[in-house]
């Protein structure tokens, strides 16, 4: 089979919608090697946007998800409910920050993670009104395009947005936007635009994904913190991209010294089988009334027993570690180009949650060409990565964190010869 042609065959019959970073089949995947449908090798760089931070097909993994096909595929937890379930319920409850009761609702997807965190917000608040941040990406479903902070390709096209939105400059100081400017204009939101008394959650992301992977200052998390607490406003940390270890830490609000009230989860969670979970204050979880949360797939006793297996995983690998021990080898490596390289701006990212952004040196703005000719030479050259950013001038690293040393060392050499080739 070859690419060329499943791709002509790919335009025919699939929506032009589901946009695609590359044209390269996926035939098999082990760890962070992906190989395509005409024998070529990969490394992944991307790790499904974040999905794989133990590899793709970690043996653990794969032995729970073989033990829980011989055993049920599905019953709805609704239905008939299953140990698992709980179990996983009461490792989370146990795992995220917040030294208060905890309880856990599993769903499917980031997105439905993302819903279900505002309608338990609402619910539990009996408030509306929900503030996001610009730059900020929380899903494709209404709600979760109405608080994505930006509009192509996300809202283009298919509006009207769910009302009583919201957005707050998110603070990034290489764009000129301090935590003081951030939190001055979530002050003029509540003059001018919405009465805190009715906003029932603020929604961020502690490191933005998709936005560009910029990291929430300290100071700024302690402040939102202080606003929550202030107006009775529910915090809610959005770690569909940041948990599971990719931070350096289980989460990224473990880098913080407040905690949120409810954290949505998706990705990683499962290492590669859909599962999303919201886990938050025992009573505020508790606000729906029975039948108001789930789904039929909602909590799949297949995505549960993988997931079992990534905490395991994490646990037992020192993930954590390992993501810190990685993303220095990285930043370093980049930085050893710097001198050579005028293009760079940024080199940054907790733990292995890296980024490298480009600015065009000529008019010192950010050239999305630059980092899309680097991630072009680098799939050119067997490495896949990913761009993202407000202005697609970034290139973010997303390679699994069970990398082997020797891939990685291959990994760091194409990253480097393709960004000094897209310089010529
Ligand atoms: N929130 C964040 C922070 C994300 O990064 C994403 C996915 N990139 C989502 C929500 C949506 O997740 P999904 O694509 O699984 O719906």
């Amino acid at each position: 089979m070859k690419n060329s042609a499943i791709s002509e065959r790919k335009n025919q019959s699939i929506s032009r919608g589901v946009g695609m970073t590359t044209q390269i089949y996926a035939d098999r995947a082990e760890n962070s090697e992906i190989w395509d449908v005409e024998g070529r090798r990969y490394i992944d760089f991307s790790s499904g946007i974040a999905v794989v931070n133990t590899g793709h097909r970690h043996p653990k993994v794969i032995e729970a998800v073989k033990a829980q096909l011989d055993r049920f595929t599905h019953t709805c937890h609704q239905v008939v409910p299953y140990e698992s379930y709980v179990r996983l319920a009461e490792r989370l409850n146990g795992m995220l920050p917040g030294k208060f009761d905890k309880k856990t609702v599993f769903v499917t997807t980031g997105a439905e993670a993302v819903e279900n965190a505002i309608k338990i917000a609402r619910n539990a608040t009996g408030r509306q009104a929900v503030i996001a941040f610009s730059g900020g990406f929380h899903g494709r479903t209404f709600m979760g395009m109405a608080l994505t902070g930006k509009v192509v390709p996300y809202k283009v096209g298919f509006g009207a947005m769910p009302a009583d939105v919201f957005h707050a400059p998110f603070p990034v100081a290489l764009h000129g936007v301090s935590v003081a400017d951030s939190l001055a204009a979530l002050d003029k939101l509540f003059k001018a635009d919405v009465d805190p008394a009715r906003v029932a959650a603020i929604i961020v992301e502690p490191v933005q994904g998709e936005g560009g992977f910029y990291e929430a200052p300290r100071d700024f998390m302690t402040a939102l913190r202080k606003i929550c607490d202030q107006h009775g406003i529910l915090l809610v940390a959005d770690e569909v991209q940041t948990g599971f270890a990719r931070t350096g830490k289980m989460f990224a609000m473990d880098h913080h010294d407040v905690a949120p009230d409810l954290t949505t989860m998706a990705k990683s969670l499962a290492g590669g089988f859909p599962l999303s979970a919201v886990t938050g204050r025992a009573e505020i979880m508790d606000a729906p009334g029975p039948g108001g949360l789930g789904g039929t797939y909602g909590g799949s006793p297949i995505g549960v027993a993988a997931a079992h297996a990534v905490l395991d995983v994490i646990e037992e690998e020192k993930l954590c570690d390992r993501a810190n021990a990685l993303g220095a080898r990285l930043k370093q490596r980049l930085e050893s180009i710097r001198d050579d390289v005028p293009e760079i701006v940024d080199i940054r990212g907790p733990g292995f949650m890296n980024a490298v952004e480009f600015n065009d040196v000529k008019k010192g703005l950010p050239s999305a060409e630059f980092a899309n000719a680097v991630r072009l030479k680098a799939l050119d050259k067997g490495l896949i990565l990913l761009t993202c950013g407000v202005y697609g001038n970034v290139i973010r690293f997303l390679s699994p964190i069970t990398i082997q040393d020797g891939v990685m060392t291959e990994a760091l050499d194409i990253l480097e010869s393709s960004i000094r080739e897209a310089r010529a």
